[in-house]
């Protein structure tokens, strides 16, 4: 049932101001532990994208050409901003997608972490120079912003996923265009209410098209559209990689992911124990860095999965926003629906149920699914290798270290892993040999913090260049390198490159 206590459309913001949506088709908002509607969201067409576009192709010469400083003092400003109204955006993600506040306050701690190191642009986008390379000639290096660039978003996270391109793009010069999660738009329209109370950017510099698949595809093929960044499921992931570059544009596409991590029988169980949960069902299991099997090496299977069962038992699930929930509902009654049916296919398929998360629901309007352990999984069950997206964790057995990384490097995808042990050894070969692109050691979801690169590899990640740290530097910029020499100043040669006897 929705009530709709709230029925508004939201905008776009295009120019530098809120304009309503050319589109007539709307979706509802909902709180998903609720039910309730929150708002409904446009889902816009090519005109709005156009719209947004030619703003920020407008916007692009003035912006690019203000001082390195200045763009980096404007992110100082929206920081602040960002921070103040860190509670009212951890709020907002909650009431839109589910995770837990506390949980939400992190990804909001992140987002703002990524301002901070995007700030740094004054020295990360130095480009080099070196002297004499031949007599009297120099080469230098310098960085360029590459024009307008988009980014495209998934549901999970409303307030951090945006903030990985956002802040480096217009640092570095770059005018953008965001489309949020049509699921969960409303925290952006925050962000975007903050940076135009803000002031101080030239209108069209920033840039938010409300919609789905129409808006995307208007981004894809739009000839002033540059760049673009994509984040979300891996199949998308792939469509966005070869439709952006048939069409010349420089593309970075994050897709999903099976999360694996490996428990050798030395690691301090009840650390080990308490990081699996945290990453198994934090968030209900809906990030792209979520644990979702646990390879058991040897004798850690029996301590680890006595408590691991135990601990699991006693989590509460319910309304994010209510203090000592440890899980909330996961995004739609649809993925609730979804996530049902693999703990069923995973029953069918041979597991056992270890933890069953098939309970009563909190709130017959929500959309909850308890945590949820199915044992005795095998590599080539689909649980183990398909992205379930919910609060399963699916737990399989391995004589040793050779055999885990044989399991976990014979997945299609490559996002996330961890392991646990005290040996050195252990985790210098895991490391080494491991197939994947973002690495814990005894950390349940190693998601690299805003100045290091975070993307996957294999299934996981279509293109070349991560997203965030030094990475974004590198994407959100084109190089150019000039030689030069200056006749006035003494220079005798004749050629480029004199011969010897010359
Ligand atoms: P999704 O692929 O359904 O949607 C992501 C974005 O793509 C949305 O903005 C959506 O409007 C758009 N979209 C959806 N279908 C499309 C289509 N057919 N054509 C064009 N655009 C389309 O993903 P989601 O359900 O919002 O997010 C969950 C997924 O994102 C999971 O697979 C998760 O692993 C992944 N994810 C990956 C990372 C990462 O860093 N690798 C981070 C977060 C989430």
């Amino acid at each position: 049932m929705s009530t709709h206590t709230d029925t508004r459309v939201l905008s776009n913001y295009i120019g530098g101001r809120w304009v309503a949506s050319t589109a007539s088709d709307q979706l509802d908002v909902q709180n998903p532990a609720t039910g309730e509607t929150l708002a409904r969201v446009p889902l816009s067409g090519a005109a709005d994208v156009d719209a947004a576009v030619k703003a920020a192709r407008d916007a692009f010469p003035e912006w690019r050409r203000r001082p390195t400083i200045e763009r980096a003092r404007w992110l100082f400003g929206f920081r602040q901003a960002v921070e103040a109204h860190a509670d009212e955006l951890a709020r907002s993600v909650t009431r839109e997608m589910g995770k837990t506040l506390p949980d939400a306050r992190a990804e909001v701690g992140r987002a703002i972490e990524m301002v901070e190191a995007a700030s740094a642009i004054p020295q990360t986008m130095q480009g080099r120079i070196l002297e004499n390379v031949a007599t009297n000639v120099d080469c230098e290096t310098i960085r360029q912003p590459v024009g307008v660039c988009a980014a495209v978003v998934p549901f999970n996270f409303p307030a951090m996923v945006p903030f990985w391109f956002l802040p480096f793009a217009i640092a570095c010069g770059n005018t953008f265009v965001l489309k949020p999660s049509e699921q969960v738009p409303l925290t952006q329209e925050l962000v975007f209410n903050l940076i135009d109370e803000a002031g101080g950017l030239p209108d069209g510099v920033v840039n938010l098209v409300n919609g789905s698949v129409d808006v995307v595809n208007g981004l894809l093929d739009h000839p002033g559209v540059d760049a673009i960044s994509f984040v979300g499921s891996a199949k998308v992931a792939r469509y966005v990689y070869e439709r952006a570059a048939a069409n010349g544009k420089r593309v970075q596409a994050l897709g999903g992911a099976k999360n694996f991590m490996v428990v050798m029988p030395d690691a301090v169980m009840p650390k080990t124990v308490s990081n699996i949960i945290g990453s198994a069902f934090g968030a209900a299991g809906q990030r792209c860095m979520a644990g979702s099997v646990v390879v058991a090496v040897g004798d850690a299977k029996r301590p680890l999965l006595d408590e691991l069962v135990a601990r699991t038992a006693e989590l509460s699930v319910g309304d994010g926003l209510e203090q000592g929930v440890d899980v909330g509902p996961v995004v739609s009654g649809a993925a609730r629906d979804r996530i049902m049916e693999w703990i069923e296919r995973g029953v069918e398929g041979g597991a056992t149920l270890a933890v069953d998360g098939r309970g009563p629901e909190a709130n017959p309007d929500g959309a909850f699914v308890g945590p949820t352990i199915l044992d005795g999984v095998t590599p080539d069950m689909d649980v183990a290798r398909e992205e379930i997206f919910g609060p399963v964790l699916s737990v399989i057995h391995a004589a040793s270290l050779d055999e885990a990384i044989d399991i976990v490097n014979g997945s299609a995808y490559g996002n996330g892993t961890s392991i646990f042990t005290e040996s050195g050894a252990a985790v210098r070969r895991y490391r080494h040999d491991v197939e994947v692109g973002m690495v814990g050691v005894n950390i349940g979801v190693a998601a690299p913090v805003a100045f290091f690169p975070f993307s996957g590899w294999k299934g996981s990640f279509f293109g070349d260049l991560h997203a965030h740290g030094p990475d974004a530097v590198e994407f959100y910029t084109r190089k150019k390198t000039i030689t030069s020499r200056y006749f006035s100043g003494g220079e005798t040669g004749t050629f480029f490159v004199e011969s010897s006897s010359d």
